[in-house]
């Protein structure tokens, strides 16, 4: 479903915002003509303790494959995130935490405090025996000390792998034990919701089932009891009471590992994605400061989690990089009401907010009320990432939420791209609600067939990307040749990105959905995020889910989840409704021939709707589902295999 309409870019955004239109194809025309003078001119922006003099150094040929940005280049990605804003803005506050209680006080960190947090966290690290280049897990509810142990390990060259604290026993097991993490991070408990989660018992649950494990520090969060097993456990405040608050930061080649993170599983697999300290916080640091325009003093909230690599890049690094305020919330969005988003907007005057669809969509089922009864007058800028957003979310953002004064940057990117790459600039691209707009600078997007070959100008294919950019992940963690094989082998000499993608008229970019989702109905090949925005444009309808079934005829057929908005009844004449409704808004080859009603869709614990799942069940094969360990709630399959429309 295209929504045809434009909105432009803002006067004041005109004028104002760091990037405007012109400028805005000066650099990303010049990124691409001369990448390497370009590149190490942005790589100023670091503080390097030797500067680079060769910018990228790259193959994506199978013969001589190979990724490096910056590898001359040494820097301490702690040191750049902290020590190099102490002179400047030592006590400006540099994170603030919102607790998951509303009735709780926020904290502070200065910069200052943050170096004190962050090396006494490095010393405790290296009490507890870590070494450059050795894994640490960290399994940590939203606080503060999440922070301090991703910087912690970046200070002293340790590789963290953060595991999110949503996840079961035996899903933090896999990840420790694929790359062999010597160390957990973890908390007693974390707190979401209101709800406490058993960190530290899901800890003891894994521990046997991981021979590389030898020590676990725990963080006392909610002071809920635990069992410490004597040698393998300490609590981190002992162990920091024994530790200096100053740690010199470790040295790092640009092309030093800084963490490896996993895939939310949405398609299959998570892979141990790797990314690299220089490379990596370039683009960190550069998107976060030019995507959100951002100013120093402004204060900026990502309402990510850490454990996803949108709370790497744009909680963590590439704001703190930035010297930012940046404010990590511990809670849901939808607790203890559907307006606590907004609530900590007005209560910390939040100007630039950056979430995902899932959560635009079920804050817009309860209901405007809950947002008109806040204030939201500091906002200025807003920002979605996570999946194609429908344009019926994009707009309810835009006019509720923003109140129609505030551009919505919709990111494209992916953990593998270590940062946005197909994006607005606000005060540089009109916005179609939609579409993630104009690739950033450096990023050469192209579409192509499934032969491979070139599409130009408006059109539709899959989405590759034609050259390296800096923040491009360097390897699947333990399997390089997975990593060829998965993004480097289907277009050779390309990376693809596994996503479908229009570009229309004006050269924008629409991803439509994951190409492994596409729909073959007659002959016409369809993408998910179409049909599905179509169905949630319908009054009520709150979210939908569409996968391909087999037909005899058709050879594929349309099969839609659909979960209704707050008190709206399911009936037949609804189901005939919805079909009517998709044929008038696409046309008459995009009917769903079948539609189920589902209170419930199985999505991934960062939101994402898993769709080879919903395949399984349309197409009646549910005795092999995959691996659905990252599900965020197994038990909605269970309901929707009872309810299969037959
Ligand atoms: P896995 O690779 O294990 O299946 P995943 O792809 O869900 O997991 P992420 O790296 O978190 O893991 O998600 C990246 C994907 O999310 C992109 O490939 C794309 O499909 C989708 N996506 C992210 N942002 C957007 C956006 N702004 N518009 C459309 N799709 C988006
Ligand atoms: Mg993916």
């Amino acid at each position: 479903m295209t929504d045809a309409s434009i909105y432009p870019v803002p006067a004041e955004w005109k004028t104002k915002a760091k990037v405007d239109a012109a400028r805005y194809a000066q650099l990303h025309g010049r990124s691409l003509a001369d990448p390497g003078g370009f590149w190490l001119e942005q790589a100023r922006r670091l503080d390097w303790i030797k500067r680079p003099e060769i910018a990228g150094d790259w193959s994506f040929d199978e013969k001589d494959f190979h990724i490096n940005w910056f590898a001359d280049g040494k820097l301490n990605v702690a040191a750049n995130c902290i020590d190099r804003h102490l002179a400047t803005r030592g006590d400006q506050t540099a994170i603030i935490w919102e607790p998951d209680d509303p009735a709780e006080q926020p904290r502070r960190y200065t910069y200052a405090q943050l170096h004190k947090e962050v090396c006494r966290f490095a010393n405790v690290l290296k009490a507890a025996g870590a070494k450059k280049g050795d894994r640490v897990t960290i399994y940590m509810p939203m606080i503060p000390e999440a922070a301090f142990a991703l910087l912690a390990c970046a200070r002293i060259g340790a590789i963290h792998s953060v595991v999110f604290g949503g996840f079961s026993p035996d899903a933090l097991a896999g990840r420790i034990q694929d790359c062999d993490s010597t160390i957990v991070v973890t908390a007693d408990e974390g707190r979401r919701g209101g709800k406490k989660v058993p960190l530290k018992a899901n800890v003891d649950q894994a521990a046997p089932l991981c021979p590389s494990l030898e020590k676990v520090v725990v963080v006392r969060a909610t002071g809920g009891g635990v069992d410490m097993e004597p040698g393998r456990d300490a609590w981190y405040h002992d162990l920091a009471g024994m530790v200096a608050d100053e740690c010199p930061p470790e040295p790092m080649g640009a092309e030093d590992p800084l963490f490896i993170l996993y895939t939310s599983g949405s398609t299959g697999k998570p892979k141990g994605v790797l990314h690299t300290s220089g490379g990596y916080l370039l683009w960190a640091s550069l998107t976060h400061e030019m995507v959100f325009d951002y100013r120093p003093g402004q204060i900026y909230w990502c309402a990510a989690d850490i454990g996803w690599v949108t709370g790497h890049s744009y909680i963590v690094y590439g704001p703190l990089a930035n010297g930012a305020t940046t404010l990590m919330y511990e809670g849901v969005p939808n607790w203890p009401s559907a307006s606590r988003i907004w609530e900590v907007v007005d209560r910390h005057q939040v100007e630039i907010l950056y979430t995902a669809p899932t959560a635009l969509r079920a804050l817009m089922k309860e209901g405007d009320d809950f947002v008109a009864k806040t204030s939201r007058k500091s906002l200025k800028l807003l920002g979605t990432v996570g999946e194609p957003i429908n344009p019926e979310a994009w707009r309810w953002y835009h006019e509720v939420v923003g109140e129609g004064r505030c551009p919505i940057v919709d990111t494209w990117w992916q953990t593998e791209t270590g940062g946005a790459m197909i994006t607005p600039l606000p005060g540089a691209v009109d916005l179609k609600p939609g579409s993630a707009t104009k690739p950033f600078f450096g990023i050469e997007p192209q579409l192509v067939d499934g032969e491979g070959h070139l599409l130009s100008g408006a059109t539709e294919g899959n989405l590759v990307i034609a050259r390296s950019w800096p923040g491009q992940m360097r390897t699947v963690w333990g399997d390089h040749a997975r990593f060829f094989q998965t993004y480097f082998s289907t277009y050779p000499g390309k990376y693809f990105t596994g996503d479908g993608c229009r570009r229309d008229e004006d050269g924008y970019y629409w991803i439509t959905g994951r190409v492994d989702d596409v729909i073959n109905v007659s002959g016409h090949r369809m993408g998910t995020a179409e049909v599905e925005s179509a169905l949630v444009l319908h009054g009520k309808v709150a979210e939908a889910a569409v996968v391909g079934m087999p037909h005899d005829i058709k050879g594929q057929g349309i099969y839609a989840y659909v979960t209704l908005n707050a008190n709206c009844e399911a009936s037949e004449d609804l189901r005939s409704e919805l079909k009517q409704w998709v044929r008038t808004e696409i046309g008459p080859i995009a009917t769903p021939d079948a539609i189920q009603f589902a209170p419930g869709l199985p999505k991934t614990r960062s939101g994402k709707i898993m769709r080879r799942i919903l395949r399984k069940i349309a197409e009646g094969d549910v005795s092999s589902l995959g691996d659905t360990s990252t599900l965020a709630d197994p038990s909605v399959v269970d309901d929707l295999v009872a309810n299969r429309v037959a």
